[in-house]
């Protein structure tokens, strides 16, 4: 690979601009965060309630599931009481076996989907497929809505993986069934799509995902399904996500090695990061998760990044760490005030930086940076502007000092809004 190759910046693959509510994902159009709720659908308040909780995170689509009527009936109004809140963040409506009658059967449930999550090995068997699967794309036509055509090897077309085993099976040497599944997911993500065009849905409100619990698998069907989307001039825009991906830093890592291997090859048009929270965790935590991950890839920017060094040998008390953390706290606290205030602050780039090794290289490549003093060194911190040593900081109160000196480069360097 020659250097210029090594070094092209990444382009993202072609595909439909998709609206949904007041959001467009595809095309051109920075990579959506989406998240979903675990409260019950059917509790308007809590369920209003974690909407609003992750829109104010920064899901910029909410999905909820809509399992039975008394969630459906409370989708309308909880659709009714965001709207009395001016919280605009689209509901996506997650439908397995019964919602050609959910949609069917209850009033402005259609309405107020601002998009259809259908999962074709869910939509019932036989006669019932295209027929059930139809009804929900003819209710989509009639409310102008996209949809997402969510295929899960958890819950595949049963019928056509039956039809490809058999296949398989005819074959001199036949495929793993591992294989077999992932070829089914493709396959039947392509042909509901088919489907779906023919009944009369435009290509530009659909939405694909294939998704799986395993890294490489899930790596290997994306890949395989951007190809073939191309190769039959079909660019729909691609949900990403690795399901069930697990509780705490498993699911973090999981997620991250293989959203980030796709993002970089330009394959994918919003993400979810399906963590299982802690018990006490807030349901947020994935919405951080997907934001960090867009933006230390460099494909967005929602929080000034704060690099620190992990610290070693060089630096053997607990100043540094607790230093970085302050300024990580100060930062997140900051950025809801300076968020409306400042335009661009959410590029910010802090050093936090634990001896002279690397620290001043480090904090000189930052916005601002401070090198603290490794043990044995004279006990000096110098803070870096702008990539030019500004001040020596000394002595017990190196974070405030040092927070102060991040608070006024925001007031001076970003200009306010109302200013524009
Ligand atoms: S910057 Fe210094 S303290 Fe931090 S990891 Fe490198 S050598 Fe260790």
């Amino acid at each position: 690979m020659n250097e210029r190759a090594l070094f092209h910046p990444l382009t993202r693959r072609a595909s439909y601009s998709v609206l949904v509510g007041q959001v467009t994902m595809g095309g051109n159009h920075p990579i959506v965060v989406q998240s979903m709720t675990n409260t019950d659908t059917a509790d308007v308040e809590k369920t209003t309630a974690q909407i609003i909780e992750l829109a104010r995170a920064g899901s910029e689509l909410v999905r909820v599931t809509v399992n039975h009527e008394a969630a459906a009936r409370a989708v309308v109004k909880i659709r009714e009481k965001l709207d009395s809140l001016n919280e605009r963040v689209p509901i996506i409506g997650d439908f397995h076996y019964n919602g050609h009658k959910l949609l069917t059967e209850v009033s402005d449930l259609g309405g107020s989907c601002a998009k259809y999550r259908i999962n074709p090995g869910n939509v019932g068997a036989g006669e019932k497929h295209e027929h059930q699967f139809a009804q929900v794309i003819n209710i989509a036509l009639k409310h102008n809505k996209p949809i997402r055509i969510g295929v899960n090897r958890g819950s595949l077309d049963t019928e056509l993986l039956t039809r490809l085993i058999d296949e398989n099976n005819q074959r001199a040497h036949p495929c793993p069934l591992s294989h077999i599944e992932c070829e089914a997911m493709i396959v039947s993500a392509i042909e509901s799509a088919a489907f779906a065009e023919k009944i009369g849905m435009p290509p530009d409100k659909i939405v694909l995902s294939c998704k799986i619990s395993e890294v490489p698998d899930l790596i290997a069907v994306y890949r395989a399904l951007a190809n073939r989307l191309d190769t039959i001039q079909r660019p729909y825009a691609l949900h990403l996500g690795l399901t069930e991906a697990g509780i705490g830093s498993k699911g973090i890592v999981a997620s991250s090695a293989a959203l980030a291997v796709l993002l970089n090859e330009g394959i994918g048009d919003t993400i979810r990061i399906s963590l299982t929270p802690t018990p006490s965790e807030s349901r947020t935590e994935e919405v951080r998760v997907a934001q960090e991950l867009l933006q230390t890839m460099g494909l967005r920017a929602f929080m000034p990044m704060v690099t620190s060094c992990p610290g070693c040998g060089r630096t053997t008390d607990t100043v540094f760490q607790a230093l970085a953390l302050s300024v990580q706290n100060h930062v997140r606290e900051k950025m809801r005030h300076w968020r409306e205030e400042y335009v661009g602050v959410e590029n910010l780039k802090i050093a936090v930086m634990g001896c002279v090794v690397n620290g001043p290289g480090e904090s000189k490549m930052a916005d601002v940076g401070i090198s603290l003093p490794g043990t044995g060194e004279e006990p000096n911190a110098p803070v870096y502007i702008d990539g030019k040593k500004a001040v020596t900081l000394r002595g017990k109160h190196l974070a405030l000092q040092f927070q102060n000196i991040i608070d006024d480069y925001v007031r001076v360097r970003y200009a306010r809004r109302f200013d524009h």
